[in-house]
């Protein structure tokens, strides 16, 4: 019936914003946080120590190895990675209630994290963030320079696995602005 079919439109998916480290990811976030609190962000598990400012429970629940250790042994994490010595994980509980309770809800994580979403939950909705100027990276990676061609070749290596990695993602946003990126963001989750 009609009914049934704009209710289907209207569920809200779950939405992953992932992309290269360093491209902004938890600003447009930030950002988006203070002009649409309805939108619910995830509070991620990490072995990390906080940051000045950060609070247990609000940027992240701070917890021991051998607490996210009893999380990946329970199945408690929807998916979870080690990023630069430390691991991150997303509960897989409170998404899931969120969802079924019709609240749009987003997941901001690494490249790693955002695979295994799409394993796990093949209808989520993967956005990558890019860096503005990432064309302009490479092609100044693959031309002659200044430094050695190994380094080149490192970078550029990289740079390719990054690349490659956007193909995976239902979408690309370019971070040229973060106000036009928490827009688009809005759109592709049909806040309004
Ligand atoms: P930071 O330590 O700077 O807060 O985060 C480091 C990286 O971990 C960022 O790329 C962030 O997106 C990612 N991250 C944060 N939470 C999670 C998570 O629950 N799972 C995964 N896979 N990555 C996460």
């Amino acid at each position: 019936s009609e009914a049934v079919s704009r209710g289907a439109t209207r569920r809200p998916r779950l939405t992953v914003l992932s992309g290269p480290s360093g491209v902004g990811k938890s600003t447009v976030v930030a950002h988006m946080r203070k002009v649409h609190p309805e939108v619910w962000l995830s509070v991620s598990a990490t072995t990390r120590s906080p940051r000045p400012g950060e609070r247990d429970g609000v940027q992240y629940h701070f917890v021991r190895d051998d607490e996210f250790d009893k999380l990946v042994a329970n199945g408690e994490l929807l998916e979870w990675a080690e990023f630069a010595g430390n691991r991150y994980g997303t509960p897989r509980r409170a998404v899931l209630e969120r969802l079924a309770a019709g609240v749009p809800v987003l997941l901001e994580i690494d490249l790693q994290g955002a695979r295994q979403v799409r394993e796990a939950m093949p209808e989520a909705q993967l956005v990558f963030l890019a860096p503005p100027g990432w064309d302009e990276l490479v092609r100044r990676l693959t031309g002659r320079g200044t430094e050695p061609p190994e380094v080149i070749e490192r970078r550029l290596e990289a740079a390719r696995v990054e690349l490659a990695a956007e193909e995976e993602f239902d979408t690309t946003l370019v971070n040229t602005s973060v106000e036009d990126v928490a827009r688009e963001l809005l759109a592709l989750m049909q806040v309004d």
